[in-house]
């Protein structure tokens, strides 16, 4: 263990019932035996129970139905809890709604950030030297978008939002930046790339080419399908998360990808090869139903991360390819079909 090692004890994890939440509130009780993990969830349309189900009952894990803007309900739950660790998820996530409704994302993206760091400060005030860290979760959407021909963003990567989503995800990592700056706030951030993997809202790309699929509906691809994104399994990036909160330097961003750059075309056309062998249709092949799409406004081309500085500075490695991850995902959904009705 460095000198520098956060030793979480009592975890507030906001947004930890959707997607990646979930899966980091599983991660963190399955891998940690001694810390305790309160979830806060406003269960808006993206968050379910459901995905709780293998935690909840768990005596060291405790769930609170409620909104990261509710300063009163943030404040009494890191005094209750005696939270020394946060970490940030919860969000208004989807793209495409940020185009037609911009609003949530300002008010939870920007102010709820806000609501947890002043709630933070406070807690914590005197403590920022010793066992107490912020963890703000983000996305490489924040760096605007590449062309063929550029290099992946790095740490080091100007900021260029594009959609309201990713300027409203922009606007709370400066104010967690500042809260370090200004307060000395102990606090980490990571931006990754695009996951897939179990819980994931059917409202996404691959639960939404996985449902159409097995449907028999069209499977819609945005115009021709050659926007690129870098695919990160949630697993991998939720230890990501876990090793910057224990390891990674106060005041540093770490960013985190899967070295697995695809077209949105090629992905959905491997999953539909994986559901012709695991669930082959009565006539015809999965990918016959593949169909072009108006295309989302200011569709960023192409996303891609360099995951060196976390690589080199703190070990971590993905551990499933694209196509390992995939296989588990499309499997998942398969063993979890109910999933896909919610939309
Ligand atoms: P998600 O939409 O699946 O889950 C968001 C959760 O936050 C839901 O459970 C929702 O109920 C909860 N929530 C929303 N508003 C809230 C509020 N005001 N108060 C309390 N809870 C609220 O999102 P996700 O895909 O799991 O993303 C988690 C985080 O990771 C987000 O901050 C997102 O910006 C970031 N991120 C996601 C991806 C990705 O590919 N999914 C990529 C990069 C970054």
């Amino acid at each position: 263990m460095s000198e520098a090692s956060h030793v979480p004890r009592s975890v507030l994890v906001t947004g930890g019932a959707g997607f990646i939440g979930a899966n980091f509130v599983e991660h963190l009780l399955d891998t940690d035996d001694t810390v305790k993990v309160t979830t806060l969830d406003a269960l808006t349309y993206a968050g379910s129970l459901d995905n709780l189900a293998r935690v909840i009952g768990n005596p060291r894990h405790a769930f609170v139905k409620g909104d990261i803007t509710d300063a009163p309900l943030v404040n009494s739950i890191l005094a209750d809890s005696a939270i020394d660790t946060i970490v940030h998820f919860a969000a208004e996530s989807h793209v495409d709604r940020s185009i037609t409704g911009p609003a949530a994302f300002i008010t939870t993206n920007v102010v709820g950030t806000f609501t947890l760091l002043e709630a933070a400060r406070a807690a914590w005030q005197g403590r920022f030297g010793s066992g107490v860290r912020f963890h703000h979760v983000s996305t490489d959407e924040v760096f605007g978008s590449l062309n063929e021909d550029d290099p992946p963003f790095s740490e080091a990567t100007p900021y260029s939002p594009n959609s309201p989503y990713s300027a409203s995800k922009a606007g709370s990592d400066h104010l967690v930046r500042a809260y370090h700056h200004t307060y000395g706030l102990p606090v980490t951030i990571t931006n990754c790339s695009n996951n897939y993997g179990p819980y994931q809202h059917a409202e996404k790309f691959i639960p939404t080419v996985i449902r159409s699929a097995l449907a028999e509906k069209p499977i819609p691809i945005y115009g021709a399908g050659l926007n690129v994104r870098d695919w990160l399994y949630v697993g991998d990036h939720c230890a990501a998360i876990d090793l910057v909160i224990r390891e990674g330097e106060d005041g540093e961003t770490y960013l985190i990808g899967g070295r697995s750059e695809r077209r949105n075309i090629d992905i959905a056309s491997q999953i539909c090869a994986i559901l012709d062998e695991l669930a082959p249709r009565g006539s015809g092949r999965y990918a016959d139903l593949l169909t072009s799409v108006t295309d989302r406004l200011g569709h960023d081309f192409r996303y891609a991360i360099d995951s060196g500085r976390i690589e080199r500075e703190l070990g971590w490695h993905a551990r499933e390819t694209f196509d390992s991850g995939i296989r588990l995902t499309v499997d998942w959904y398969l063993a979890n079909g109910s999933y896909l009705a919610r939309l």
